[in-house]
């Protein structure tokens, strides 16, 4: 899987906004995006619009992964 961005969250370039805390990485699609800290929540917004369940962490360092399916069942 490669990722759509190395760095950034697509979404919040998009709307002209840098200000994310963290990133996520979607494992079926690749694409990056902003955590639950971050003031717009890409991360969830992508798996609101796509159902894809599992992102991983997208930061130096870490290799956690996160299952929204998993989490929303408990
Ligand atoms: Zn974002
Ligand atoms: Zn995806």
């Amino acid at each position: 899987m490669q990722p759509e961005s190395v760095q950034d969250c697509v979404d919040c370039l998009a709307l002209g906004e840098r200000n994310w805390a963290h990133l996520r990485m979607c494992l079926s699609c690749g694409h990056v995006a902003c955590c639950d800290s971050s003031p717009h929540k890409h991360a969830t917004a992508h798996f609101g619009s796509s159902q894809h369940p599992v992102m991983r962490s997208f930061e130096p360092g870490e290799d956690w992964r996160w299952c929204y399916v998993d989490t929303a069942i408990v």
